[in-house]
């Protein structure tokens, strides 16, 4: 399978393309384009075109387009979904791509109701002054290979629905589903208003430099990040930054292990811990620690690991060979430091199935706690003071989400508050809606998105006086 670039509402094919390979399995799932860098400014240069039109359209036909757009995704959700397993690996079924589906949709149609209506600053005998919000032009896009169809929906919907254009770029890992994605939406939207286009990784370079990008949305590794922010202050982007997280959670002594643990176990290992909001680090009150481990191997070790494609798994592989060699290395050298593995642990020879592992008798210092591990493995530090966990919480130049479990909901909100991050929960972790704005701070990022605040990120303020 070959799949077309979109530009200008028009498929575009290139002269080189590569192999993406299904993680299950290694077999190949399709080709992938290789844009050059005249496929990007053709792009670049249909959105801008578009964006004439597209920025003057009356409001409710752009939100009768991010409706179409919701539709367009139920319609085809089944496709999709296994489009994106075949390349992605996660399972078709439970937390996996038809659940991704259904949020892309959800996360679509309840941004398409959203407005950002003027506001009347004053208006009295000395004038009006009243404050409007403009769509900002051509918003480039890149996208990570964990959540590829969700998180392009989560750039693409707030843009358009605010009268900008956008080309986006997926990942070299995942880019088939996006690329399917962007044609099904081209036939309910205009020409140019929404392109695609693939390659390697330079072709994100060249987005984040381009003259006539007026704003990079971007969400991957904080590393990657930084040199987007650099390569844009060039051309002065506006840039919201979706980074890498190390997210904590610190368990309280009267936290009841049996009712935690599946929380628990979700917030760490959904779509196999490579989700930026993953609980990465957990923090266990010595009092508990032992029973909350028994019960959480307990939980994982049941847990059916296997081919997406099957519908029997609940798990599937990591994405990557660069991904399982980082997560390998960095259970390697917990192991070699001390840590007492519990559950999995060990690499596999052959595929990139690692199993599910859980490593106990850690402390801050070892690189599996203090470094983004985006892998099926959880790293459990035994404390006896809450003072010390939340010090060895916050002491991470990470800072995108935190979980508190307690039944003492006071206690836990409290320290809560105290957590140097975006978003908190007690009792749970790693959930997210649309109508709550989600951004990290510290290292993991510049900016939120979803609600009336991330919409607001695709616009510049006009006020004017009269
Ligand atoms: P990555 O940074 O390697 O790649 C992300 C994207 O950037 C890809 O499309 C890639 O092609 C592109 N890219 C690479 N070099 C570039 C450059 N110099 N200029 C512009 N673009 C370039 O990240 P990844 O491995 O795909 O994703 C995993 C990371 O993403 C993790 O750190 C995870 O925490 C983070 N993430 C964050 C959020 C969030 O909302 N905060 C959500 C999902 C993932």
């Amino acid at each position: 399978m070959t799949l077309s670039m979109t530009i200008n509402g028009q498929p575009r094919a290139a002269a080189k393309t590569r192999e993406v390979p299904n993680p299950s399995t290694g077999a190949i799932v399709g080709q992938m384009p290789l844009a050059t860098a005249a496929d990007l400014d053709d792009a670049v240069a249909a959105a801008k075109a578009a964006f004439v039109k597209w920025s003057a359209t009356p409001d409710d036909v752009r939100v009768k387009a991010c409706v179409d757009i919701a539709d367009v995704l139920h319609a085809n959700a089944e496709e999709l979904a296994q489009l994106l397993t075949r390349e992605q690996g996660k399972p078709l079924g439970g937390l996996g791509s038809r659940f991704e589906l259904g949020g892309a949709e959800g996360w679509a149609r309840y941004t398409a109701g959203l407005e950002l209506k003027p506001k009347i600053l004053q208006d009295n005998q000395d004038g009006k002054v009243e404050l409007f919000r403009k769509p900002i032009g051509v918003v480039g896009s890149i996208t990570p290979w964990n959540w590829p169809l969700m998180i392009a929906i989560w750039h693409i919907v707030p843009a358009l629905r605010t009268g900008n254009t956008v080309v986006i770029k997926p990942s070299p890992y995942t880019p088939l589903s996006t690329l399917r994605m962007v044609e099904l939406l081209n036939t309910v939207l205009p020409p140019g208003v929404l392109n695609c286009v693939t390659g390697e990784d330079s072709i994100g370079a060249l987005m984040s430099a381009h003259e006539d990008i007026g704003k990079m949305v971007f969400t991957g590794s904080t590393a990657t990040g930084k040199k987007v922010m650099a390569s844009a202050a060039g051309t002065l982007k506006r840039l919201t930054l979706e980074l890498g997280g190390n997210d904590a959670g610190i368990v309280l002594p009267d936290a009841k292990p049996a009712s935690i643990v599946e929380g628990i176990f979700w917030g760490a290992f959904i779509n196999n811990g490579q989700t930026c909001g993953a609980l990465k680090r957990l923090y266990v009150h010595d009092s508990i620690h032992d029973e909350l481990c028994a019960v959480l191997v307990d939980y994982a070790s049941k847990i059916p690991v296997g081919d997406g494609l099957d519908e029997r798994s609940v798990l599937g592989p990591i994405q990557n060979r660069m991904q399982f060699d980082k997560v390998s290395r960095l259970v390697e050298d917990a192991k070699a430091r001390g840590g007492q593995v519990l559950l999995g642990g060990q690499a596999p020879e052959k595929g990139l199935f690692y199993p599910l592992t859980i490593i106990a008798g850690l402390t801050n210092g070892i690189a599996l706690v203090d470094e983004e591990q985006f892998g099926p493995v959880l790293p459990i530090i035994r404390y006896s003071n809450v003072e010390d966990a939340i010090a060895m919480a916050n002491d991470n130049p990470n800072g995108l989400d935190a979980s508190v479990w307690s039944n003492d909901i006071a206690a836990a909100k409290a320290i809560a508050a105290r957590m140097e991050c975006g978003t908190t929960w007690i009792n749970k972790h790693a959930a997210i809606q649309p109508n709550a704005p989600m951004g990290g701070v510290k290292n993991s990022g510049i900016g939120v998105e979803f609600g009336e605040e991330g919409l607001a990120e695709y616009t510049t303020i006009q006020v004017a006086f009269s």
